[in-house]
């Protein structure tokens, strides 16, 4: 099969990816063989590919993946051939540890992601346990589900876990794939959405998606947010969100690594008053599916920017740029093949 494989650390615009032909990989017990249809991208390859995350080397990277089943391990009863699946960023969990037995399997001592510590999405075929691989709703196509798989679903779990409650406000800090998915699930509970975003684009995108006030992340809000969500991959925005949160409000950090350090807090004017601060570790099969399922439901249907596979490195580039509208996605193959 065909895939884009990162054989070493490197800043991304050296291109680190390259299209190899690598034997097609053969399902195991209880495990499913995926043909891979698209492959969302996420800011976690960038921290990957550059090192802040170092991933399993040779590793094919990629952790939103749509396709269909090809073929079925020994003892894989869950699906059926053709069935349309998606994978997310857990690839497995012990479900033996004290976390999994708690259903924080995010948080398992053996977690592994996809496309980290096991084969990702980047390629034409992938396998994995059927417990973790999950159907997709019908009104998806491949490239929108994809952005659900991981934008989405961890999206979801920083919602839950910042707390707030039907017709608070919300303050979001960054307006990538995951904001613009939780923008709607925010405004579907009734809440209240400030956006604080450097581009004009993204501005456009967050009032449209029914913000009520978007400006940068410098600018004050007509009034304080009781829970606030960080997307960014900078340190800055942690003291100016905890400024606008309200007394006993939740910071919740969503990015698994932030590029450069959080300054110095003062502890008076940013953090007293029962002010939190929560970061966000992984996700649940839980989290995907009850997500995948109301998503379905609302409906939140993603806007994608498409890329081939083979442009994965120029894909990941304006990720990194801040130029991507919506989520990107790497299509791998036509839906109509
Ligand atoms: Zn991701
Ligand atoms: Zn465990």
């Amino acid at each position: 099969m065909k895939a884009m494989i990162l054989r070493g650390i490197s800043p991304v615009e050296n291109e680190p990816l390259k299209m190899e032909e690598i034997p097609d990989p053969s399902p195991g017990p209880q495990q499913i063989l995926v043909r891979i249809s698209a492959c969302g991208i996420c800011h976690t390859e960038l921290d990957e590919i550059e090192g802040r995350l170092p991933p399993r080397l040779p590793m094919v990277l990629g952790h939103q993946i749509v396709g269909r089943v090809e073929g079925l391990g020994l003892g894989a009863t869950k699906f059926v051939l053709g069935d349309r699946v998606g994978i997310a960023w857990i690839h497995s969990a012990c479900g033996k540890c004290h976390f999994c037995k708690r259903g924080n399997e995010n948080l398992c001592l053996e977690f592994r992601g996809t496309g980290c510590h096991a084969h990702g999405g980047y390629a034409q075929f992938t396998v994995v346990s059927e417990d973790f691989a999950y159907l997709i709703p019908e009104r998806f196509s491949d490239a929108q589900a994809t952005p659900l798989l991981c934008a989405g679903a961890i999206g979801y779990r920083d919602l839950i876990l910042s707390g707030i409650q039907k017709g608070q406000t919300l303050g979001l800090f960054g307006f990538g794939a995951s904001a613009h998915i939780v923008i709607q699930l925010a405004r579907y509970w009734g809440c209240n959405v400030f956006v604080f975003t450097r581009g004009e684009t993204h501005r456009n995108l967050a009032k449209k998606l029914g913000a009520s006030w978007a400006s940068g992340p410098e600018d004050d809000p007509p009034g304080k947010v009781h829970c606030a969500i960080d997307f960014t991959p900078v340190g800055e925005t942690v003291p100016r969100a905890l400024r606008i949160l309200e007394k006993g409000g939740r910071l919740v950090l969503a990015v698994i690594r932030k590029r450069n350090p959080i300054p110095p807090l003062d502890y008076a004017k940013l953090l007293w008053d029962e002010k939190e601060i929560k970061s966000v570790a992984n996700v649940t099969r839980k989290d995907a599916q009850e997500f995948l399922s109301l998503a379905a439901e609302i409906p939140i249907i993603p806007e994608v920017q498409e890329f081939k596979l083979e442009e994965a490195n120029q894909a990941l580039i304006l990720l990194k740029q801040g130029r991507i509208q919506g989520a990107g996605v790497l299509r791998i193959q036509d839906e109509s093949e």
